[in-house]
């Protein structure tokens, strides 16, 4: 079934009804293939939501050069935020950068902590978080609490991957440079590797391959419990 219709038209609706109760919304995204309907939708509905896109430093040259791109041509309010501590201080005591031996801090100071100013600052987080994604996304509602007070809105949650197929196609959106690649969950360079040259099944199964972790802690820490 690729039939995104009804699930837009949820999208449109809650938007409308953040606005009308005055709620101060922003979305945030990782500039991906899969991120564009998202993306495009809220250009549609309203352009001045404001897109923040975490910029770790280890993301792939690809990746910022799409991020402008898209953004240019969506005509998004992009917004950039990293993290408050320099890389210099993100060493161990080989000065190793934490990537390397601690991804759970590496992830904790580059995409938790300077998220947590917009939790701070705005009402109504919009996360382009799917359900088929892995087994804690799977769990999630159209809105939960998050931290900080604030509403997490997750409204593509019930896209399927053949709904994010169709509406790419329907509307003619740019590819990122790295899908043809294998690159199907594209995150920070050290931390991703090509689906295709993994032969992997899923497409998250390139991020932090071999590891446990699965999340960045985006969408664990910082939902309410
Ligand atoms: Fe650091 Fe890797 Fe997390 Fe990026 S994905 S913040 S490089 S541990």
């Amino acid at each position: 079934m690729a039939d995104y219709t009804p699930l837009v038209q949820i999208f449109r609706d809650k938007i409308k009804t953040y606005q009308e109760n005055g709620k101060k919304i922003f979305a945030s995204s990782s500039f991906q293939s899969h991120s564009l309907p998202m993306l495009h939708l809220i250009s549609q509905i309203d352009a001045s939501i404001p897109v923040y896109f975490l910029n770790t430093g280890y993301h792939f040259a690809e990746t910022l050069a799409f991020k402008e791109e898209v953004a240019r041509q969506f005509g998004l309010q992009l917004q950039e935020a990293a993290s408050p501590i320099p890389k210099i201080a993100q060493r161990d005591a080989n000065g190793l950068l934490f990537f390397a031996k601690d991804p759970d801090y590496c992830c904790y100071l580059n995409k938790t902590l300077p998220m947590e100013p917009m939790l701070a600052a705005y009402d109504v987080w919009i996360s382009g978080v799917r359900r088929d994604q892995n087994a804690n996304r799977s769990r999630f509602e159209y809105e939960m609490p998050g931290k900080y007070g604030t509403l997490r809105f997750h409204p593509m949650l019930e896209w399927t991957n053949a709904m994010i197929a169709r509406y790419l196609k329907d509307h003619q959106l740019p590819q990122h440079p790295l899908e043809g690649k294998g690159y199907l969950s594209v995150g920070c360079e050290p931390c991703t590797q090509s689906v295709a040259q993994m032969n992997a099944q899923n497409e998250r199964e390139g991020r932090w391959a071999g590891l446990k972790k699965t999340e960045c802690g985006l969408h664990t820490d910082l939902v309410a419990q």
